[in-house]
């Protein structure tokens, strides 16, 4: 989708193409993926260097330990998920509703329907409803009615925003449906919504291991206020 101006990392792709993600971070991916065609064809090339370098070292005879890696890694690679293509209508019906509309499940959250908490609200005029997914890292919907604003702030940890309907801005720029935000406690903004526009986001706070390094620098979505 070509409206979309922010990508995870190469570092990111890199590990969700080997299965190192987390859980969590593996469900904002797919469903950043499920916007982007940019991305899933970066994914797939990766996975297709990875399958070269598996055949240019299985061509070699491994020891035993190395056939045990090979496995494994050959595991995690092909127990992905599909990722889905453009034209692929979405499988099920799931909805999550708020403020008497409807939107659509990112595909990789449809499986943890059961798992999305009740809406709570915060300032703002903005609401809340958490997704259990395990793990240490916290996933939240946050709906942003129209008109919505926060006080500029900063963050403590690290936090990942995905927009999924809806836009939202800051002094920075108007993020719209796919941009995936990646900021840390370097960034302050202040977010808001336009009068006639609202938005929804799935955003993921202290993303593990693999999201620390070299990322950084976005933006600023969400106060790490809101994830208690
Ligand atoms: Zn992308």
């Amino acid at each position: 989708m070509s409206n979309i101006h922010f990508h995870p990392t190469n570092d990111i792709l890199a590990c969700y193409s080997t299965g190192e993600l987390d859980p969590a971070s593996s469900i904002m991916l797919s469903a950043h993926l499920e916007l982007c065609s940019h991305c899933r064809a970066r994914v797939t090339e990766l996975e297709n260097n990875q399958a070269q370098d598996l055949a240019l070292v299985s061509s070699e005879t491994p020891s035993e330990a190395q056939s045990k890696e090979l496995n494994e890694l050959l595991d995690n690679i092909l127990s992905h998920d599909e990722i889905p293509q453009d034209d692929v209508v979405a499988v099920t019906n799931a909805h999550i509703e708020i403020n008497n509309k409807q939107f659509r499940l990112p595909r990789a959250l449809q499986r943890h329907e059961d798992h999305i908490g009740p809406w709570s609200r915060l300032p703002g005029n903005i609401k809340r409803a958490n997704v259990t997914t395990g793990g240490h890292s916290k996933m939240n919907f946050i709906y942003m009615d129209c008109n919505s604003s926060l006080p500029q702030h900063t963050h403590q940890g690290q936090e990942i925003t995905l927009v999924l309907a809806g836009e939202f801005m800051d002094e920075h720029a108007t993020y719209k449906p796919g941009d995936f935000i990646v900021q840390t406690s370097a960034h302050h903004h202040a977010p808001k919504t336009r009068a006639d526009q609202d938005c929804l986001c799935l955003t993921l706070l202290d993303a593990p291991l693999h999201f620390t390094n070299g990322l950084a620098t976005l933006l600023n979505p969400f106060s790490q206020l809101f994830f208690r």
